[in-house]
C-alpha cells in the first residue's frame, strides 16, 4: 500500500532516498514541490528524473483529498474530505481580511464528550495520522488564496493525539516544507494538563488556547467530561508553565457562554479569582446551536452583563463571535455523524 507523503518529515525522507539509492539534494527537490510549490501530483516535479518520479509515484500519495465543500456568505467554507485512512473528517476555511485561516481537525470524533459540542457527540474512532493532517492544510490551499494561519480547532482533542499532532506542527514550522511562524499556529485543547507541560517542553512557541468553559471543577465535569481527572486549579498551572517556557505570551481561555448554565454573574467573579494573578487573555464564545441539546445561547444583555463583570473583575476579556455559523462550520458544529455517543 502506498504511503503518505505527508507522514514523513524532511530527515525520514532523506533516509527512504538514500535507501533507494538517490542524492541528498533530492530531498529538498521534492520537499520544494510538495510543500513550495503545492504539487498535486509526482509528474509535476519537472526537475525529477522520469524514473525518480515512477519510483516516487509508485510508493507514496501526495496532493489535495477528494471533498465536498459548502460556502456561506461570512467568509467560511466547510470541506469534509476523505480520508486515505478511511472515515471523513470536516476542516474549515475561513477567510480573514485577505488571506484564510485554516481550521484543522486532529481525530475522527472526540472523546472529550463536551455536552455542547457536536463532535463531542461522536465518539472518538480514532486519532488522525500527521499526513491526514497535513493533507487537510494541503487541500485547503489548494482552493487558492494564501493561508497565513492555522488553527487545532476543528474536530477532536489535539493533545489526545499528542504525537501524531507534533509532527504536524513541525512540518508547519518546519522553513523545508511550509515554514509557517510557529506565532500563526493555535493549538486549542480541552485542558489535558500532562500534555500541556509535555508541549510546553518542546519550545515550539505557537499560540495555546485552553477551553475552560467553566469556573470550578463541579460545572466542568458536567460540561467536559472527558477531562475531567484535571482539576481548573492543574489546568491552570499548566497554562502558567506554558507561558513561562514560551516566551511569555499569555495563553487565551476559551469560555462558551451556555444560556443559565454558566453565564451567573457568580461565575464570571469565579473566573476572574482564578486567572486574574496570572497572564491570560479570555475569549467568551456565545454558543453556537448543536441539534442533540437543549442548550441556549444567552441574550446579548446577558453576554453583555458577563462580560463587564469579568473586565470589572480584573480580567482582560473579548467577545468572539464565531464565523461559519450559517454553513453548520463554526466551533463546536463540526460532525460527521459517525456514531450516536
Ligand atoms: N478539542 C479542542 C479543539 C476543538 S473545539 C478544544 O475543545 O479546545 C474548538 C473550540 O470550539 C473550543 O474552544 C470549544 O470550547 C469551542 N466550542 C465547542 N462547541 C461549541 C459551541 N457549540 N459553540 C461555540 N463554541 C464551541
Ligand atoms: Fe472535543 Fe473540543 Fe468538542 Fe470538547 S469542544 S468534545 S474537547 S472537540
Amino acid at each position: 500500500m502506498k504511503q503518505c507523503l505527508y507522514d514523513l518529515s524532511f530527515y525520514e525522507f532523506g533516509v527512504w532516498l538514500a535507501n533507494q539509492g538517490q542524492k541528498p539534494f533530492r530531498t529538498s527537490q521534492v520537499f520544494d514541490w510538495a510543500y513550495k510549490k503545492n504539487a498535486g501530483s509526482f509528474d509535476d516535479m519537472t526537475n525529477l528524473s522520469k524514473e525518480l518520479r515512477t519510483l516516487l509515484d509508485g510508493s507514496f500519495h501526495l496532493g489535495p483529498l477528494p471533498h465536498t465543500a459548502t460556502s456561506g456568505d461570512q467568509g467560511a467554507t466547510k470541506l469534509l474530505v476523505k480520508l486515505p485512512l478511511g472515515g471523513e473528517v470536516e476542516c474549515v476555511r475561513v477567510a480573514m481580511g485577505n488571506t484564510f485561516t485554516a481550521c484543522l481537525s486532529s481525530q475522527l470524533g472526540c472523546a472529550v464528550r463536551c455536552a455542547f459540542c457536536a463532535t463531542g457527540q461522536m465518539g472518538c474512532e480514532r486519532g488522525l495520522d500527521p499526513g491526514e493532517i497535513i493533507a487537510q492544510l494541503i487541500t485547503i490551499r489548494a482552493m487558492g488564496g494564501q493561508v497565513s494561519n492555522v488553527v487545532f480547532m476543528g474536530m477532536g482533542e489535539p493533545f489526545h493525539n499528542y504525537a501524531n499532532l507534533l509532527h504536524a506542527i513541525r512540518l508547519i514550522v518546519d522553513k523545508r516544507a511550509f515554514g509557517m511562524s510557529p506565532s500563526r499556529i493555535t493549538v486549542s485543547t480541552a485542558g489535558v494538563a500532562p500534555m500541556i507541560h509535555k508541549y510546553a517542553e518542546e519550545r515550539i512557541p505557537t499560540e495555546l488556547t485552553i477551553s475552560l468553559n467553566a469556573p470550578n471543577d463541579e460545572l466542568r465535569e458536567r460540561l467536559m467530561p472527558g477531562v475531567a481527572e484535571w482539576p481548573i486549579a492543574q489546568v491552570a498551572a499548566a497554562a502558567k508553565a506554558y507561558t513561562k517556557a514560551t516566551g511569555g505570551q499569555p495563553v487565551t481561555f476559551a469560555y462558551v457562554l451556555i444560556d443559565g448554565v454558566n453565564d451567573h454573574l457568580d461565575h464570571a467573579r469565579e473566573l476572574a479569582q482564578l486567572l486574574r494573578r496570572q497572564p491570560h487573555h479570555l475569549n467568551v464564545i456565545p454558543l453556537n446551536p448543536v441539534s442533540h441539546t437543549d442548550l441556549k445561547r444567552p441574550s446579548r444583555q446577558r453576554t453583555n452583563a458577563f462580560i463587564l463583570h469579568c473586565r470589572r473583575s480584573g480580567l482582560n476579556v473579548s467577545l468572539r463571535r464565531s464565523k461559519g455559523v450559517d454553513v453548520d462550520a463554526a466551533c463546536g458544529q463540526l460532525s460527521t455523524g459517525l456514531r450516536a455517543a
